[in-house]
């Protein structure tokens, strides 16, 4: 920055992973620091006015002023193209703190159904509490988001891809209807990240990220952020330093190390899971495999329009329903039977019985959640250990 006078906007992504936000202190740290400390002190009754009043700019109290958390902040929002990122406890918390800064009772949210499990018991059950009400539709369906809109809604909300049949919609497209709605458009961008996806250059207001999966990339930790213009970021801004869902100095500096490898990881995350799903898809045991990254995925050439990678997470159905996708689970020696991702560590999951278990058998047909599905999250051991591991429970059942 000092010695480099390039203008960080202009750096390529995985210059900005390394090298923004960090103001080097006067002991002159290589690497960026820790600053675990609840408060900050001031050289005068008057520095300490000025500060409280928000005269002056400066640390106050780490519930809203933190430097570690404001250095990851930086990094996040010019990874993602956006003017300001603030950071949050939990991805759940970015999506809370997003929807209570923007949107009053009586508003509504237009919601993809191919949602995070708990984004869903939000919508419904604490904002519905609150007199903000949500309409679902098919992610993909430009004309069924257009439909559910009213004249209440305020804001679109989609994860794309979808978890676990990594579904796609144009988030141009929809950012479009969006704004021609005075509605906003927020993107959930968690299973791509910036390195694959940037939402808000493609015309989405808002994007929301659980930093616990890939920003972080190593399961160590819990967080999240929003990333978007100055006009909202300030009101998303004032409810995590009022009702106080603030991320931890700590996670911050993890997440902000994180960052420094995202697109290598991200790159190699893709690698792996492209090969297994071809792998996956020639195997006698395999009736389907969903994966934006295959050719004859419905929305590849979307997929490959509007992202720079597919990602790691798939999806494929196995011979023999529940009993068939169980026992490919429970051979596995090596892979972690987690619902968890966005790890370097391979998680294996059964859908339709533990992350989308709450949902009716209409809901489950209605998603595409067969009993046969199995998720895969695919890490970065060798390619090979993980066939290996998966091919225990598949050649038994071909
Ligand atoms: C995990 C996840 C969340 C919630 O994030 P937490 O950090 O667990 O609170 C939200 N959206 C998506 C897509 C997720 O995978």
């Amino acid at each position: 920055m000092h010695d480099d006078p390039t203008p960080e906007a202009a750096w390529a992504l995985e210059t900005q992973a390394i090298r923004t936000g960090h103001q080097r202190t006067f002991e002159q740290e290589h690497s960026e620091p820790i600053f675990p400390t609840s408060s900050f002190v001031y050289g005068s009754a008057a520095e300490a006015a000025r500060k409280f009043g928000g005269e002056e700019a400066g640390n106050v109290y780490s519930r809203f002023t933190n430097p570690t958390v404001h250095t990851f902040e930086r990094r996040l929002a010019v990874m993602e193209g956006g003017e300001r990122c603030v950071a949050t406890s939990s991805g759940m918390s970015a999506i809370l703190a997003t929807v209570m800064a923007l949107l009053s009772a009586g508003d509504e949210i237009v919601a993809s159904r191919s949602l995070f499990g708990s984004t869903v018991s939000l919508f419904d059950k604490y904002f519905g509490k609150l007199g903000i009400t949500t309409r679902y539709v098919e992610l993909s369906d430009l004309a069924a988001w257009e439909a559910a809109i009213t004249p209440n809604t305020r804001l679109l909300f989609a994860e794309t891809p979808s978890n676990p049949l990594s579904e796609v919609v144009d988030i141009a497209a929809l950012a479009e209807i969006a704004h021609r709605h005075d509605a906003l458009l927020a993107i959930d961008n968690c299973f791509l990240t910036p390195a694959l996806q940037r939402p808000l250059a493609l015309g989405a207001d808002l994007v929301i990220h659980s930093a616990t999966k890939y920003l972080d990339g190593q399961g160590r930790a819990v967080g999240g952020a929003v990333v978007g213009r100055n006009q909202e970021l300030e009101e998303v801004f004032g409810v995590v330093r009022t009702c106080g869902p603030c991320l931890s100095p700590f996670n911050a500096w993890i997440f902000t190390k994180g960052l420094e490898t995202l697109s290598l990881r991200m790159r190699a995350h893709c690698d792996s899971a492209l090969a297994l799903a071809q792998w996956l898809e020639s195997h006698p045991a395999v009736e389907r495999v969903h994966y934006s990254g295959l050719e004859h995925h419905p929305q590849h050439a979307l997929a490959s329009r509007q992202q720079q990678g597919f990602g790691a997470v798939l999806g494929f159905e196995v011979k023999g329903g529940r009993e068939g996708a169980w026992t490919v689970i429970d051979a596995t020696r090596m892979l972690s039977i987690t619902g968890n991702l966005g790890d370097v560590k391979t998680t294996i999951t059964h859908p339709a019985t533990t992350t989308h278990g709450r949902l009716s058998d209409d809901q489950k047909a209605a998603a595409g959640i067969t009993e046969g599905l199995i998720r895969v999250a695919v890490g970065l051991e060798s390619l090979d250990d993980i066939r290996i591991d998966l091919a225990r429970g598949l050649d038994a059942l071909a």
